[in-house]
């Protein structure tokens, strides 16, 4: 193997979280069959049988937050109501679409926006994309973000793109948010506080003007575990 190159094998670091697929699958019982009969009722397995996580979907398409996450975020919706979901992180897309539904059924006029660096898994199709824009952006080159200044508030602020996540939210206080928008970390605040702890504080103390965490939802879900910031 030459050392150091990067053609042998795919960093695996990549997928953490994701998985490989960003296409959604039913899922398929390998070790049981579906149709268990009653006469074994007792002796049927207790485990799902099946990974949970990368069976969450949303009318067809994979959504990377859970059922509990899911519940937190549709109350917050509902409260703030917001007219802008911006969400770092599109992947295969289901959790724009998640927003963009929940909301119209709440009858608000919201739009939602997905800024990812790869576009190119995004499983929405051409027709369900009303509502909804798209942009190719990283979080590595915050120039690249400007086509959210136009945004309507109140927004919330969604970081699930997991890169230079501070500085982007720095640059979301600065530049976008007013008060009562929300910024909110998924995922990395339970990881950052076992490995970093001392950073974490120090950075999020930095903000201490500008956010503060807001207690019904910091909570509310592993998925939003002391990561949602109200704008003060
Ligand atoms: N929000 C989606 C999941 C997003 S997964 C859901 O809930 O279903 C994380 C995404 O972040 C991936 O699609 C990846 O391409 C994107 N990403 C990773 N690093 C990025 C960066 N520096 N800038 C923009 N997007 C990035």
């Amino acid at each position: 193997m030459d050392n150091g190159s990067k053609e042998k094998y795919l960093d695996l670091n990549l997928f953490r979280g994701l998985g490989e697929d960003p296409v959604y699958h039913p899922p398929v019982l390998t070790d049981r069959p579906r149709d268990w009969p009653l006469d074994k009722w007792a002796e049927a397995p207790r485990d799902l049988g099946y990974s949970d996580f990368s069976r969450y979907q949303w009318r067809g398409l994979r959504m990377l937050k859970d059922p509990e996450t899911q519940a937190a975020l549709h109350d917050l919706v509902w409260e703030v109501r917001p007219r802008t979901i911006i969400e770092l992180g599109v992947y295969g897309g289901g959790s724009l679409v998640w927003f963009r539904d929940i909301a119209k059924l709440m009858g608000l006029d919201t739009r939602v926006i997905g800024l990812d660096r790869n576009l190119s898994r995004c499983q929405i199709p051409a027709e369900e994309r009303e509502n909804i824009s798209l942009h190719e952006a990283d979080c590595d080159d915050l120039a690249s973000f400007e086509v959210l200044r136009d945004a309507v508030h109140p927004i919330l602020f969604i970081d699930d793109a997991h890169a230079n996540t501070f500085n982007v939210m720095r640059w979301a206080v600065e530049n976008l948010l007013t008060p009562g928008d929300y910024f909110i970390i998924e995922d990395m605040i339970p990881y950052w506080s076992r490995y970093a702890p001392k950073l974490l504080s120090q950075y999020l103390a930095t903000f201490r003007d500008e956010l503060t965490m807001d207690m019904v939802y910091a909570n509310t879900s592993p998925q939003l575990d002391r990561g949602v910031f109200r704008r003060s």
